[in-house]
């Protein structure tokens, strides 16, 4: 694809994103020639500003909250994997524009960004995922994909369990997965010794409040030694949650690998291509130096 591509992303509102930076990054090393912006799109003008953008010759455009969901019925076509998601990332416009496709990257973002000993070892894995807003559901939907032993959700709220129940039996049936799922409160976590890996897909920790973490030092002493603790928070790159873990002698994972992943995989989408995996340790490191 040679022509000029014009790309971005839209969200309400949209601060500090790190996605104009990751495509002008992709952009020039996969040598295309294109553009990526943000629209700061109010949730009431969605459906007229998407028009506007589709008779703008627009190629593709990442979708960020509160968008992911409502967005779904002003598209043309969904793909099997955003469908079960509930949730659409990307978009791709085709013929100029008069069909728009959605489709979820977040999953395949989250799959690519496991280490591979991690991704091998998950149909024995008991995973803990603590929260259960749309990243928890597309961390499920890529957990039951690789067919993982057992998901334990610790929420907040039990109102959340009934649809993450339902949406998990969906996705099992799906991939014919068998991945057991189980939901307990956030408030009566038991020790954590039958985990092999801890997922936060909370914003706690997030930057400013980058002083908390759900886990005590104590909880994550109780992990196997062999375990792994993923934060999808990638502002601070390494949270408290993050830091706890590493000095107990625990494998860490940075949100920024998942942001990476499911950027390259929206390209990929929109090129009709597919992209070296020797752009991701540049990019990472041009990332690192902006957060
Ligand atoms: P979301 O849909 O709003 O879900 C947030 C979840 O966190 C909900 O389950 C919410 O519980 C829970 N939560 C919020 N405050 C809490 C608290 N004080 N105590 C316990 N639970 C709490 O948000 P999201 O889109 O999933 O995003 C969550 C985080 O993931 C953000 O930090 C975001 O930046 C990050 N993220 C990273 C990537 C990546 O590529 N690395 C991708 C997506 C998201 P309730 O439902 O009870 O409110």
């Amino acid at each position: 694809m040679d022509t000029f591509l014009k790309l971005g992303i839209m969200g309400y509102p949209i601060q500090h994103s790190l996605s104009p930076l990751l495509h002008a990054h992709l952009l020039q090393v996969t040598q295309h020639n294109g553009e990526y912006h943000q629209y700061e799109i109010q949730p009431e003008h969605l459906a007229v500003e998407l028009n506007k953008l589709a008779e703008q010759n627009i190629r593709g455009l990442n979708v960020t909250i509160p968008h992911k969901v409502t967005v779904i019925p002003l598209l043309d076509q969904i793909n099997p994997e955003a469908e079960l998601a509930g949730a659409v990332n990307t978009i791709v416009f085709e013929d100029s524009g008069t069909r728009k496709i959605g489709y979820n990257t977040d999953i395949i973002g989250f799959i690519r960004s496991l280490p591979e000993a991690v991704k091998q070892q998950l149909p024995k894995s008991h995973i803990l995922i603590l929260g259960a807003g749309g990243s928890a559901r597309a961390v499920m939907h890529a957990l039951i994909q690789l067919n993982t032993a057992s998901i334990t959700f610790a929420l907040r709220d039990a109102q959340k369990a009934v649809s993450m129940s339902w949406q998990a039996d969906l996705i099992r049936a799906f991939y014919k997965s068998n991945t057991k799922t189980r939901i307990v409160s956030l408030f009566s976590l038991p020790d954590l010794t039958s985990f092999n890996g801890v997922i936060n897909t909370t914003p706690i920790g997030m930057w400013p409040e980058h002083d908390q973490s759900l886990l005590t030092p104590n909880q994550l002493k109780t992990l196997p030694v062999d375990a792994f603790v993923y934060d999808l928070i990638y502002r601070p790159l390494e949270t408290k949650l993050l830091k706890d873990a590493k000095a107990l002698g625990l494998q860490t994972i940075s949100g920024l690998d998942m942001l990476i992943h499911q950027g390259i995989a929206s390209l990929e989408l929109w090129l009709e291509e597919s992209i070296s995996p020797d752009v991701v340790a540049p990019l990472r490191a041009e990332l690192v130096r902006a957060l």
